[in-house]
């Protein structure tokens, strides 16, 4: 997986390549983390489904974008060097906002618990009664900082947002986010699937306008469960990374010495995984 290009930087998942003054090849690796590690056995197939499943994403949101006079980072997927074709997308380099942008329709993981000890998601009070599960009256945007590569992102409220990026962009980011967020849950509704809560990243371009940038809506970035099990009260079965966690936590690895190798079944169970939520989602095939 060679690419003829200066590297810019590594992700846990993306290398990130110099493909001239305004813009990057963003390619996405095999590579699976958890608990902020990497873990040492990649997931065949990972990267090319997150890319194309992002591309296909970036397609159904540009009406949504346009609409609030913003666009996305996208180029092209097709134009990129074929060592890396199908998990390759050529953008458009952007100043990237110091904001993770989460939108969260339903009750889970961080979520949960921030509510079970306050009532509230950050800055937004919420009805008492809610559990592991339950949908939100009305989706919130529950943002973090954007923390370095390798650093770990933090909640933020709402005026924190207001004294990073600015009243009107600020504003901006959580009218954009919750729109995305819902019609992606609407989208993702129709095939059959809960999009419980979602991270998008958002860069300015050269000429000031506000771009969606990085991955989006895949299960990297997001909680799907399947619609047809959905049910309030526990942890739900989710086409995203949880399988690997649980089975991480039953390993009995202490989540502070290396990771231990992924064995075969929990590799090929989180590949189908991975496939399935693409061919689901998109109607498509997975080649
Ligand atoms: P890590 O997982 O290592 O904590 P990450 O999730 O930020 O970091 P990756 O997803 O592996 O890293 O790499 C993608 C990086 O590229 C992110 O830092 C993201 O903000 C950045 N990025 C995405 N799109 C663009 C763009 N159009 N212009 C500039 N940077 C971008
Ligand atoms: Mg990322």
């Amino acid at each position: 997986m060679t690419v003829d290009l200066p590297l810019v930087a590594r992700g846990k998942v993306r290398e990130i390549y110099d493909a001239g003054p305004e813009q990057l090849l963003l390619v996405a690796s095999d590579r699976i983390s958890a608990y902020d590690w990497v873990l040492p056995t990649p997931i065949p197939d990972k990267g090319k489904v997150l890319t194309q499943l992002s591309v296909w994403w970036f397609e159904q949101l540009a009406p949504v974008l346009a609409s609030f006079g913003a666009s996305h980072h996208l180029v092209s997927a097709a134009d990129v060097p074929a060592s890396v074709a199908g998990r390759a997308m050529l953008v458009r380099r952007l100043e990237m906002q110091p904001v993770e942008c989460v939108a969260r329709g339903y009750l889970s993981g961080g979520g949960t618990k921030e509510y079970e000890r306050t009532g509230s998601i950050r800055d937004v009070a919420l009805p008492a009664g809610l559990v592991e599960g339950s949908q939100l009256p009305e989706p919130v945007f529950t943002p973090s900082t954007k923390a370095e590569i390798g650093e770990h992102d933090e909640p933020i409220d709402f005026p924190r947002v207001v004294q990073l990026v600015g009243a009107e962009r600020a504003e901006q980011l959580r009218e954009l986010t919750l729109a995305l967020y819902r019609r992606g849950a609407e989208v993702a509704r129709e095939a059959g699937i809960v999009l419980a809560d979602t991270k998008f990243e958002f860069g300015v371009a050269p000429d000031g306008g506000l771009v969606l940038g990085d991955e989006v809506l895949t299960p990297d970035s997001s909680r799907f469960w399947p619609a047809d099990t959905w049910s309030p009260g526990s942890v739900q079965p989710s086409y995203d990374k949880q399988f690997v966690r649980d089975w991480l936590t039953s390993s009995g690895w202490d989540r502070v010495s290396e990771p231990p190798e992924l064995p075969d079944d929990v590799v090929a169970a989180t590949r189908e995984r991975y496939v399935t939520a693409y061919e689901q989602l998109t109607g498509r095939r997975f080649a």
